[in-house]
């Protein structure tokens, strides 16, 4: 058996991809074929890693042979050779999975120093500051990536020399200065350790390579994985690169930099560039980086080497791109490129503007944009006519406006979060605080760029984030901070506008967000490439409304109990149910018809033309009763009990309850009618009437109900309307024939039909076991949240191809919350559903995941983020 090649040269011809070389292996390999300037070095495929994994932590056989025979090649590219005392080469290791996890994993920098190394490296360069700042950096980070030492140990190090010295920066520190710097990062190194800092370059390498094999699984890693649905077993590739140095002097640095302004897409580049620093430097915000312009005065060589490879690099990746580069004595060398995270703004103008330009087609515009991402735009904004007291400013790192508690770590954001609204206030936040990003409604940093982690991250999950407040301090220990002279606790309640960088002091009303013109423009090519038909789920003429402006083609649910909530209604709705016999119960009814009635007259204007799907009382009888304890006399508790339930999802719910007491059907069947003919003779356009049954398990249900619904609506005059039900018991799925004889329409109600089907109550099991489920790995999705689409998804083909069968113009649609949710409504496509329905909010995002599942059945996959 000959055994999988692991390693891969950054210019090997092999053309392999991105699964095994990741993302970051990738780019560099692509970069070096392009003529790009790269260092030289070579990439440990992913296989490499999965491997280790499996075998519990042994490096798969002939891989350091492999390693050993590239470095050999490494060396004679770079006339130097690793572990030489006098000059040695050396390398960086950095992770790079497939799928994009930025800040997840870990990176080595300036392997292969060592004591004597480093005096070498000083003579080789005459610069000695350089060679001791390259060691000292060297020992913090494999002290911390190999063997799990806290960074802030080597921090605190590093403060109390810049005290002692009176240096504010590190550059200020002198080559004497970390020449101490060095002896006690050794000395913390050993104490945390028992043993010395190893010497041994090769040694270094290979413990370097596992640690950052092992960095797969560390706890963050799962915790972003999980956020981000990646699948565990996906490994990371390791890359070996020949370092390049931007700790040389004033002629070298580093920096990140985007083809494009990644916050609102405008053209022209963008970043951040320190001078005289290594690569971490800019992502972690430990200095606060310059903008790119100061580059072009200082480094104007190097800036137009940057300016012309990145409009190459955007040119032949058809894509806005996000790189990190380093400038050593003048030369650029690029380390990474990859598609940007951008925020949904930027999102959708570069893709209009690359249509415009020529660069890319309508249909890859509308195929890289992330339907969730979409969701940002639709984020809540402050409001323009609020009276804010602005207390300080920093970057707006990411857009969205939010109001909340402040907590200032991400264990009290992970708990205090799941009840009420957090901002997460921190110096800088580390990829250790993703648990508390995901939880905060908004993040606060006093520290870092617009491309720390804080910045980077939170644009990903669409979350408002201000970054870079310099007005802010935080002291963690204590839960305080000061804000331009403010105290603040764990009491008090801030709002920030990660649009505009705004700090306010209190609660703010935020309004919903503006569409523009790309957003409209995009959905425009989405809405002429999709099959689906996107609906709304909306109960009040105002969200019927909402939904309209947002493109909704109909409605595809509305919940006729919410209008039985209200407050003027309930009482009545109670005599409805107390009432002690049919006459009084019709009583009853009689004065709730007119309500309901000017309910629907509201919905169908705000509809006009396009369909509205309502569906008759669905939700058992108690829940209109207050708790026992709250009822008002004994009649009432008596019925309370009377009505009481062991499973009430189970039970007298949905069509029994037509089935039970008809008279309530036939005030809403005549509420609907009446509603319908008075637009008609108001407007002279006849509502599109769907009149929708729910929780039908039978054929024989639907027959009488539909018989029912016939003969009331023939008492209130001429009108055309469809009797169809909601598909969400598996029998019903089953015996869909049987039930599509009485249906005009079958509407999927997967909320249901989940919670019937897997055995899952939808009200209790995502705050018990299915959390654990989740974490545990036993199930990838929430089946709530995306559909079970192999599962709850074959019951619904059993449905649609039994229903078909027997009626194959039945018109069929979905309306559980699944219908605005990505994956399912490509299900559905692929399904052969009419429309998918769902909530107003979510009716853009639906338009465009329909659109991308037709673009997916015709061959046009969306572009992969890199990194
Ligand atoms: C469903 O069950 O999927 C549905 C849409 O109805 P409801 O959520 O009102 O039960
Ligand atoms: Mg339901």
């Amino acid at each position: 058996m000959t055994r999988p090649r692991y390693v891969y040269d950054f210019d090997d011809p092999s053309g392999e991809g991105r699964e095994l070389l990741g993302g970051k292996g990738i780019g560099l390999a692509e970069m070096t074929q392009l003529g790009v300037p790269v260092p030289a070095g070579f990439t440990i495929t992913t296989d490499a890693c999965r491997a280790y994994m499996a075998s519990g932590g042994e490096l798969p056989e002939g891989l350091e042979e492999e390693i050993d025979g590239h470095l050999a090649a490494l060396e004679e590219k770079a006339g130097k050779r690793f572990g030489d005392p006098r000059d040695p080469l050396l390398v960086s290791v950095r992770s790079g999975a497939a799928v994009s996890m930025p800040g997840m994993m870990d990176t080595i920098l300036n392997l292969g120093l060592n004591d004597e190394a480093v005096r070498g490296l000083a003579d080789r360069t005459g610069n000695a500051r350089f060679a001791n700042d390259s060691y000292r950096r060297l020992i913090q980070m494999y002290g911390g990536v190999v063997d799990g030492i806290d960074g802030e140990r080597f921090e605190d190090e590093l403060s109390k020399l810049k005290e002692k010295r009176g240096a504010a920066q590190d550059i200020d520190l002198s080559a004497e200065d970390l020449a101490d710097l060095v002896e006690t990062f050794k000395r913390l190194y050993e104490d945390e350790t028992g043993g010395p800092f190893p010497q041994d370059a090769r040694d270094q390498l290979a413990r370097a390579v596992r640690a950052v094999f092992e960095s797969w699984d560390n706890p963050r890693a799962q915790v972003y994985r999980r956020a981000h649905h990646i699948a565990d077993d996906l490994g990371t590739a390791v890359n070996v690169v020949q370092m390049v140095f931007g700790n040389k002097g004033e002629r070298s640095g580093t920096g990140v930099a985007f083809t494009r302004d990644p916050s609102t897409g405008e053209p022209g580049l963008y970043g951040e560039f320190l001078p005289d620093a290594q690569g971490e430097d800019v992502v972690s915000g430990v200095r606060t980086p310059q903008p790119l312009a100061e580059m072009q005065k200082t480094l104007p060589d190097a800036f137009e080497q940057l300016v012309e490879t990145m409009a190459r690099i955007e040119e032949h990746y058809r894509d806005m791109q996000d790189i990190e580069f380093t400038v050593e004595d003048d030369r650029l060398y690029l380390l990474q490129t990859r598609s940007a995270k951008r925020t949904a703004a930027a999102a959708l103008k570069s893709a209009a503007d690359m249509v415009d330009e020529g660069l890319i087609s309508r249909e890859d515009a509308v195929a890289r944009i992330d339907p969730d991402q979409l969701d940002q735009l639709l984020h809540p904004m402050i409001d323009p006519a609020a009276d804010v007291e602005v207390v300080a400013r920093g970057l707006n790192a990411s857009p969205g406006a939010a109001s909340g508690t402040i907590v200032f770590d991400a264990d009290t954001a992970a708990e205090r979060g799941q009840t009420e609204d957090v901002i997460l206030v921190r110096w800088e936040t580390t990829p250790d605080d993703i648990h508390g990003m995901i939880a905060a409604k908004g993040i606060l940093t006093a520290h870092g760029g617009m491309t720390s982690h804080a910045a980077v991250v939170a644009r990903g999950m669409g979350k408002p984030c201000v970054a870079g407040c310099e007005a802010l301090s935080v002291d963690a220990q204590a839960k305080r901070a000061s804000l331009n002279g403010h105290e603040l606790g764990e009491e008090d309640v801030i709002t920030i506008d990660g649009g505009t960088g705004r700090v306010i002091l209190g609660p703010v009303d935020l309004v919903p967000p503006q569409i523009n013109e790309d957003f409209e423009m995009i959905l425009g090519w989405a809405d002429a490439l999709r099959r689906l038909r996107v609906r709304a789920n909306a109960d009040t003429p105002e969200d019927a409304a909402k939904a309209r402006e947002f493109g909704a083609q109909g409605i595809g649910l509305c919940r006729t109990e919410h209008m039985f909530m209200a407050e003027d209604r309930l009482p009545v709705v109670r005599e409805m149910i107390m009432a002690s016999g049919e006459d009084e119960r019709r009583a009853a009814l009689e004065k709730l018809l007119p309500h309901q009635q000017a309910d629907f007259e509201g919905i169908f204007e705000a509809m006009a033309g396009l369909p509205v799907t309502i569906r008759l009382l669905d939700p058992p009888l108690h829940e209109f009763l207050p708790p026992l304890e709250e009822a008002k006399d004994e009649r009432m508790r008596e019925r309370i009990r009377a009505l009481r339930e062991a499973n009430p999802m189970l039970g007298t719910r949905g069509c029994r309850l037509g089935l039970m007491w008809p008279e309530i059907y036939e005030m809403q069947v005549r509420a609907i009618c009446r509603a319908a003919i008075a637009v008609e003779q108001r407007t002279g356009d006849a509502p599109l009437v769907e009149i929708m049954h729910p929780l039908v398990g039978f054929g024989e249900e639907l027959k009488r109900l539909r018989a029912m619904t016939v003969a009331t609506a023939a008492e209130e005059g001429e009108l055309e309307y469809l009797v169809g039900t909601m598909i969400e018991l598996p029998r019903a799925c089953v015996r869909a024939d049987e039930i599509a004889e009485h249906a005009d329409f079958f509407s999927f109600g997967t909320n249901d039909l989940t919670q019937t089907a897997l055995g899952f109550s939808r009200d209790d099991a995502e705050g018990k076991f299915l959390t654990r489920y989740l974490e545990d790995g036993i199930l990838a999705r929430n089946p709530f949240e995306t559909l079970d689409q192999s599962g709850v998804g074959d019951l619904m083909r059993t449905a649609v191809e039994r229903g078909r069968s027997v009626k194959d113009d039945l018109k069929m649609g979905i309306c559980g919350e699944h219908g605005g949710e990505p994956a399912s409504v490509a299900f559905c496509h692929g399904l052969g559903l009419e429309y998918v329905s769902c909530s107003p909010y979510r009716v853009p995002l639906a338009r465009l995941a329909a659109a991308q599942a037709a673009l997916r059945e015709a061959g046009v996959e969306a572009v992969v983020a890199g990194g």
